[in-house]
């Protein structure tokens, strides 16, 4: 279905920071997948864990035990404030799974009519009809109705709008610590600290959204940690599985209460093949310098574009975003510009809410990439101009 406008980039093969299209043409993939391939292209570690796996045991399905599923559940579980992990196959799954922990916490607590999350503006949790209704963005909405019940939007950032909307349907809040396709804004540490704070103190659940801003993006395991707060339930996915299309909901043991046998499924959802694929990420990323690394570069990348901003101040506004995901405010549509910078000067990037152009690489940049993709945003800014001048 032609549900993608796509653009006439068309890679075949992946080195590291790099992609190849059809003729050859070489690009600095400042995308990564839109912030999936953590490790880059062809890592290989990965490309063997893979290939090594496949040979050996590619799916059983969860109707039996699973020694590989247990042992990356038990690494997630160590890494994390989590109890239990439920294993999907995209964000968009480890989202409904943690709807449905939600929900059905507030059933075994014997209080079903508790079964209202509250959202936020501008918030993309995927594309299932349970996802889609949990956004007000209407270019994700129009034509699908009827929707889900059960979900109300308050203003990002807005603490004392979200706390208006709790009544006595509420089961908690379902929220992007740093909303990625809105634009790369981040939740403020008050706004994220009082939905935290009004969920222990009404007995309400934290759901956190960081498909897109965990698993090591921001410099930490993931982002909540630099806020200071725990979730109760948070989806996950995007860089787990490096490529692979993998996904997790993690949980408390007390929030995932009412997940008892039975109540949830999914054929292929955690099978050996995704497993070896999540370990060696994991592997990677759990070596000493790895998160370090990703703040580092992270810090790098941003001052380097605070620099650039003030040569170019008719085009770029602000930088936002941490570590690694980036949004670089742009005064006119960044769709365009995204256009211009991969079409012109073979950088790619992924344009984001706002006029935002997001920058999420491989976490396993270096230096020479942040020198070189910065030199292709200042010359696409030179002539981007000029262009637009005659
Ligand atoms: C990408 C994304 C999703 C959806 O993930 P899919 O793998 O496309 O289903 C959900 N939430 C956030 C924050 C995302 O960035």
């Amino acid at each position: 279905m032609p549900v993608y406008p796509r653009c006439g980039v068309r890679p075949v093969r992946g080195e590291g920071v790099y992609l190849y299209d059809e003729d050859g043409t070489r690009y600095l993939d400042f995308a990564a997948g839109i912030a999936v391939n953590a490790l880059g292209h062809g890592h290989p570690a990965l490309v063997k864990a893979i290939a090594e796996q496949a040979a050996t045991l590619m799916h059983v399905s969860n109707l039996y035990g699973s020694p590989q599923q247990e042992r990356f559940a038990q690494r997630l579980v160590d890494a994390s404030f989590a109890d239990t992990v439920f294993f999907t196959n995209s964000g968009a799954e480890a989202v409904e799974c943690a709807i449905k922990t939600a929900r059905r916490f507030h059933f075994a607590e014997g209080q079903p009519e508790r079964h209202t999350l509250i959202t936020f503006n501008n918030a993309f949790h995927g594309r299932t009809l349970g996802t889609i209704s949990a956004t007000n963005q209407p270019k994700m909405r129009d034509g699908f109705e009827p929707l889900l019940p059960g979900f109300r939007q308050a203003p990002f950032n807005d603490l004392a709008a979200a706390l208006a909307l709790v009544d006595d349907t509420t089961a908690g809040f379902l929220v992007e610590p740093i909303q990625g396709e809105g634009g790369v804004s981040v939740g403020t540490p008050e706004f994220l600290h009082g939905l935290r704070a009004a969920c222990d103190e009404r007995g309400l659940l934290l759901v956190l959204d960081e498909v897109q801003c965990g698993y090591g993006r921001t410099g930490t395991f993931f982002y909540h940690e630099q806020v200071g707060i725990t979730p109760d339930i948070m989806a996950v996915a995007k860089g787990i599985g490096g490529g692979f299309p993998l996904g997790a909901c993690l949980a408390t043991s007390h929030a995932a209460k009412g997940m008892v046998a039975g109540t949830h499924g999914s054929t292929y959802g955690g099978n050996p093949l995704a497993m070896a694929a999540g370990e060696a990420v994991l592997d990677v990323m759990a070596e000493p310098g790895f998160l370090p690394h990703v703040e580092a570069m992270g810090a790098r990348l941003r001052g380097a574009l605070e620099q650039m901003i003030p040569n170019h101040d008719h085009l770029f506004e602000e930088v936002r975003g941490a570590g690694l995901m980036l949004g670089l405010k742009l005064k006119s549509d960044s769709r365009r510009f995204v256009a211009h910078l991969r079409d012109e000067h073979q950088l790619l990037t992924v344009a984001a809410g706002e006029n935002v152009v997001r920058l999420v690489p491989p976490l396993v940049i270096d230096e020479s990439h942040i020198a070189e993709c910065v030199d292709k945003l200042s010359a696409a800014a030179r002539v981007y101009v000029a262009a637009s001048d005659d």
